[in-house]
């Protein structure tokens, strides 16, 4: 029975900030209060979900089916009567896209081996009778070992016949799109993903797309050719390995089998990809089982029992967070001895609770940076973006864009799931357990704790979350620097217009005055560049936009100064010192406020709307009607080696080819 308080969720992670957000979901940081493991939180809200409702409840059947190495693994699903929240896997190391941003393009080696592991993905996808139909580098996500993972099987579809059957549904996005659903024929799932790796390849290869143009009409017309041009660095072997997969016919088509020992996909390596699962679903770890048999003071059998059933509720979470702690060779801890507070929040409670996480149900924006995990004390006002256009629909038939913002066309799987591949469990005893089973001094609020979780039924106890970590560790409340809405600065149509010293001045009184934010409009409200009609960038733009955001750091010596040194001195915090990440673009500067002024300077041109807290810029852009089509923020930071000035950057909304061009243009406009 759905649970109407965002606390079922509460009770179990702390919540933290945005680190993404597509075309149905905002995907929050959380943490897991038991096992401390971090987790990605996707979470969507049924009311927008619409007809869209069906998709996630594919994806959440597909992810409970699905248990890869190279696929993100779902821990766990809370349904309110509102939202849906899908507790995953948390990989920090983005998206592959900006990643193939970052580095221009990928040298054939480094390709090899996310190209191997894609395979592997996909190979076990299939095998389980799955086409997942919407493969592009920003649904494959690089963990903390540089390992990738695929997300978003909510177009997926899993044909009752088997994958050899064939669908009618065009879905994913048309620039990764095969030629037969473009045409809107029937087709097979696994040939149609084949060929979206195929100019998966191509983009990691390149740094841009085989296909590609302003007008869909356009776009479809290549694709239907299968016509696109080797550019001079692509060696004989990849030149024919990305034909054999870009066939417009699709029998003609590799198969991923084939690709397993392809002689490309071997090259440096002894042995075919090995796409079978190294965590297979039903397996049962011994020493999970125990710790949390000791933890929670219940039999082995009945933990095991309790497992088995994998429910996907709070049981499984803990389980599959031990395993994978265990599986980083982490000690497989629970912290149950954390203050106990009884499950059931009362509604003054649930305000606290919600208020300690800055976690509020009713602000549907992204812009409660709480985090305390990155950025600082940055918080944005609840009312300066809405998020009620978290995607448009995309129609093949449009003449539409692929630079559109990135978005989940209206089509969905008809198709019907089969049943769900059966968990039985299989108790691992090959490793003995490598501690003694200490004794555990119980506090009295987990004896409570304990009496707690038999009344619910649910067999094992929570202490509830009380503070996020960054309150325990005494960080300052984020919270209390905050500042009102009221101190924003709006630049309205005119207001922009003013000089640039202007915002100096702004943001100099910013600084002063302890966290001023800055809302700036753009004057028509939305950005040429990213015209839905037609993603119109000018010829120039488009010269631009075939370089990649490395090339922006050449040539860097225009630089207006905006700050005086007495000025400079009058802001409250420096620019975050970070390590360079691949997300981060280099400059040659050493003046952070000289290249923070800048890019001040040059949005407004861009027709970029941005709101500015210190060194962060969140940037938001609209179409003619009014529609969010990206967000993305910019920050500029010190870097360590070399001490020179960086900008991070990040997107959370809006199609990942746009933004890059967008933000290459922003950065070389600017002149850093
Ligand atoms: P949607 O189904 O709405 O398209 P996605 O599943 O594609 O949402 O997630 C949106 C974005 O959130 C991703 O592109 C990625 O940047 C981020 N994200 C999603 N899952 C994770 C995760 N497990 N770890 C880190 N970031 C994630």
């Amino acid at each position: 029975m759905p649970v109407d308080y965002t606390s079922e969720l509460l009770k179990y992670y702390e919540v933290y900030e945005t680190i993404g957000s597509g075309g149905f979901a905002k995907v929050k940081l959380g943490r897991h209060i038991l096992t401390g493991e971090k987790v990605a939180i996707k979470i969507m809200e049924k009311k927008d979900l619409g007809d869209d409702l069906p998709r996630v409840k594919t994806e959440i059947e597909a992810m409970k089916n699905l248990s890869h190495q190279h696929v993100c693994r779902l821990y766990h699903v809370i349904e309110t009567n509102s939202k849906i929240y899908m507790v995953l896997e948390y990989c920090p190391g983005g998206e592959l896209f900006d990643y193939i941003v970052a580095k221009d393009r990928l040298s054939e080696e480094e390709t090899r081996v996310f190209f191997r592991q894609i395979v592997s993905a996909l190979a076990y996808v299939h095998s389980q009778g799955y086409a997942h139909r919407d493969l592009k580098p920003e649904n494959l996500l690089i963990d903390e070992d540089h390992n990738l993972k695929l997300i978003d099987f909510g177009l997926c579809a899993k044909p009752k016949g088997g994958l050899g059957y064939e669908l009618m549904t065009c879905c994913g996005s048309p620039a990764y799109a095969a030629p037969e659903l473009i045409q809107g024929k029937s087709y097979i799932g696994s040939e149609a993903d084949v060929w979206s790796m195929g100019v998966l390849l191509f983009a990691l290869l390149c740094g841009y797309l085989p296909f590609d143009d302003d007008n869909c009409m356009v776009l479809y017309r290549k694709i239907t050719k299968g016509h696109y041009d080797n550019p001079r660095w692509l060696s004989p072997g990849s030149v024919l390995l990305l034909n054999q997969m870009m066939q417009v016919e699709p029998k003609r088509r590799l198969t991923v089998r084939q690709l397993l020992d392809h002689p490309w996909v071997m090259k440096g390596y002894s042995s075919p990809v090995e796409w079978h699962s190294t965590r297979p679903l039903g397996h049962i770890d011994e020493d999970c089982i125990t710790e949390m048999a000791v933890s929670f003071k219940q039999s082995k059998q009945r933990t095991v029992q309790l497992v088995s059933e994998w429910k996907y509720d709070h049981t499984t979470a803990m389980y599959l967070l031990l395993l994978a702690k265990k599986q980083r060779g982490r000690p497989v801890r629970l912290r149950v001895d954390v203050p106990v507070q009884d499950l059931a929040c009362s509604p003054l409670q649930e305000i606290q609770l919600k208020k300690s996480l800055h976690f509020n149900e009713d602000d549907d924006d992204d812009y409660d940076d709480d985090d305390g995990v990155h950025r600082g004390s940055m918080v944005f006002p609840a009312d300066c973006y809405d998020d009620d256009n978290a995607w448009i629909p995309l129609t093949p038939k449009s003449t539409q864009t692929a630079h559109t913002p990135r978005t989940k066309p209206p089509y969905q799987s008809s198709e019907k799931r089969q049943g769900e591949v059966g968990q039985s469990p299989v108790i691992d005893q090959r490793k003995p357990r490598p501690r003694n089973t200490e004794k555990r001094e119980r506090t009295r609020e987990n004896k409570e704790n304990l009496t707690v979780s038999s009344r619910d039924g649910n067999g094992f106890a929570l202490p509830a979350p009380v503070t996020p970590v960054s309150s325990r560790k005494g960080r300052p409340n984020k919270t209390a620097q905050s500042t009102p809405v009221n101190n924003n600065i709006i630049h309205t149509a005119e207001t922009q217009r003013e000089s640039s010293h202007r915002r100096a001045a702004e943001q100099q009184q910013s600084g002063q005055q302890g966290g001023v934010e800055i809302l700036v409009l753009s004057p028509e409200r939305r950005s040429r560049s990213l015209d839905m009609a037609g993603c119109q960038l000018d010829s120039g733009q488009k010269r631009k936009a075939g370089k990649v955001f490395g090339s922006l750091e050449r040539g860097l010596d225009k630089v207006i100064t905006m700050l005086t040194p007495s000025k400079k001195r009058g802001l409250r915090d420096g620019p975050r010192r970070i390590k360079a990440q691949y997300n981060v673009t280099l400059t040659s500067q050493t003046n952070a406020d000289q290249v923070l002024n800048q890019i001040l300077s040059v949005l407004p041109e861009k027709n970029v709307d941005f709101v500015q807290k210190g060194y962060t810029l969140k940037c938001r852009t609209q179409s003619d009607f009014g529609k969010v089509t990206m967000q993305f923020e910019l920050e500029v930071c010190m870097l360590q080696k070399p001490e020179v000035v960086g900008i991070r950057r990040q997107r959370l909304k809006g199609d990942a080819w746009v933004y890059k061009h967008l933000v290459e243009d922003i950065l070389s406009t600017s002149s850093i």
